[in-house]
């Protein structure tokens, strides 16, 4: 029995986490509901008093011991994470590597980024000193997925942290017990801390809603962006601030003059790993006319011998999400009802929990199966006259998140005109194992960015102070006492300033 079986209504008390592959209940936990949001809510806000006071060298400190912690219990943690989500547990261990990578930039970062500074108070204020210093926010609320519940949550969890503001993170329902597991690590790496630094809230959507309706300082969401816009709408209520990290449609091209072998194998692997429930996984790819045939035979090569399993030889796990099974089958069935023809694989690779690899040719372009996030081991192929067709259909989505180019020699060309939030050039998904490197979409993708200094200026808030260091007689610009004389010297100082440009 699957949690939402036990638990279809958000009001059941409690939630069961089950082993998707084999249906084993792990754990249940009791639902927190409207109270018991608001409760841990308050506790974080008193936290916050003490965790926002702290000098960045002091919560470095901190984060960098949760990140040993987990490197400490990493073996107990991807047991779990393989057990919760069914992911292989070399998958598991890299999650967590990446989350880890993460962790460290955004401890190491975030006085370099966050630190106060003294801007130019320009011309006309020059008897100023222009402050612009960073505060947090005061209380956070997280919102997770559960297709990398460490390392996704992690982007907002790791960020929000270091940039001083107390977490209140509530995982997905199909990942519990995991998220329970990194905020438990916190607290063993940092007993002296108050209660509240990082706490989570156990539930279903009800439970997400309650916090966005909580009274916290932000809420950064990551899921789907049918979610996420409902979150957008309740949080409107209260004028929260939020960040959406949600769905994608990501393409890959690939040129004339891409390797094709490497291209190939990339599109292989970044359409079916982790069952293909990546955000950023590959969905479509659009390849030159001239290469099509070699591409699509040597993708068809390496996903033949590609099998889903939950034992040590496996590539990829079962689908973590049982109702998402329905969807990938009905993208399928679609996509060859509309004139695409299946190069391996069809409805027939939907077995139960485990999905086979499933390669798509030629599928009509206002199908499910391209317009959709089909979130699921599939991919769909379309052979193009070159990069300018490719680069429209790419554009064409209504998602933005991430994207790839495979070229040996336009490939950063190509990558410009990309209207997304990522990009990476004879690779795929690498954008988002760099820490620097902001993460985010644009259109239904969502609002924001996760990672690198965007990622900290997300849980930030600036705030700028005039520090008025000494009075010019007469040239007191904002009091009724400026005389005539002040005004006739700016007619004469203005033009000259802003108006000579040719
Ligand atoms: P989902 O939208 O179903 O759920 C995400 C979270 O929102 C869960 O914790 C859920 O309990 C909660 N929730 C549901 N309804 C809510 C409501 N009304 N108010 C508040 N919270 C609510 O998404 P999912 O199935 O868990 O995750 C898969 C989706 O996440 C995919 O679309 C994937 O592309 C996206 N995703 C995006 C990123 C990214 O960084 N852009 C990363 C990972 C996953």
């Amino acid at each position: 029995m699957t949690a939402t079986e036990t638990a279809p209504l958000d009001q059941a008390d409690t939630l069961t986490s089950v082993n998707p592959a084999t249906g084993e209940t792990l754990a249940t936990y009791r639902i927190d509901d409207e109270t018991a949001v608001r409760a841990a809510v308050a506790k974080a806000r008193t936290a916050a008093a003490t965790w926002g006071a702290l000098t960045h060298a002091e919560r470095k400190k901190h984060i960098l011991r949760w990140g040993s912690k987990l490197v400490e219990k990493s073996d107990e943690l991807c047991e779990l994470i393989h057990a919760e989500n069914g992911k292989p547990l070399d998958d598991a261990f890299l999650e967590l590597m990446l989350a880890l990578e993460h962790i460290k930039w955004a401890a190491n970062n975030a006085e370099k980024v966050l630190k106060s500074r003294k801007v130019s108070p320009g011309a006309f204020m020059a008897n100023f000193a222009a402050h612009l210093e960073y505060r947090p926010l005061g209380v956070v609320g997280i919102i997770g997925p559960w297709n990398y519940p460490v390392y996704t949550p992690n982007g907002s969890i790791a960020y929000a942290l270091a940039a001083g503001n107390c977490v209140v993170f509530k995982p997905s329902e199909f990942s519990t017990g995991i998220g329970n597991f990194v905020a438990k690590a916190f607290a063993e790496a940092n007993p002296e801390l108050p209660d509240g630094v990082f706490v989570t809230l156990n539930g279903f959507g009800a439970t997400g809603a309650a916090l966005v309706k909580s009274g916290v300082d932000k809420l950064a969401f990551t899921g789907s962006s049918a979610t996420g816009k409902k979150i957008m709408a309740a949080a409107a209520e209260t004028l929260t601030p939020v960040l959406l990290e949600c769905g994608g449609k990501d393409a890959v091209i690939v040129a004339a003059d891409a390797d094709i072998k490497a291209a190939a194998d990339a599109v292989a692997w970044g359409a079916t790993a982790n069952s293909g429930q990546t955000c950023a996984g590959v969905e479509r790819v659009y390849v030159d006319r001239s290469v099509a045939d070699e591409f699509i035979a040597e993708v068809k090569r390496i996903l033949t011998d590609i099998k889903p399993g939950s034992d040590a030889k496996a590539s990829y796990g079962p689908m973590t999400m049982p109702s998402q099974i329905d969807i990938v089958r009905r993208h399928i069935e679609d996509a060859l009802e509309n004139g695409g023809k299946a190069v391996l694989g069809g409805p027939e690779s939907v077995k139960g929990p485990y999905i086979d690899p499933v390669v798509l040719v030629d599928v009509d372009e206002s199908s499910d199966a391209v317009c959709e996030e089909t979130f699921g081991p599939t991919v769909t192929i379309r052979t193009v006259s070159g990069v300018d067709e490719a680069v429209e259909l790419t554009n064409k989505s209504k998602y933005g998140l991430g994207s790839a180019v495979y070229s040996k020699k336009q490939g950063m060309e190509i990558a410009r005109r990309l209207e997304v939030g990522c990009t990476s050039v004879n690779s795929v998904l690498s954008y988002a194992a760099i820490s620097a490197l902001p993460f985010g979409g644009v259109r239904e993708s969502g609002i924001g960015r996760i990672h690198g200094a965007p990622g900290l200026l997300e849980f930030s808030r600036p705030h700028s102070i005039a520090e008025q260091r000494f009075t010019i007689p007469g040239m007191a610009l904002l009091s009724y006492s400026r005389t005539d004389r002040t005004m006739k010297l700016l007619r004469k100082i203005v033009p000259f300033v802003h108006g000579r440009a040719k």
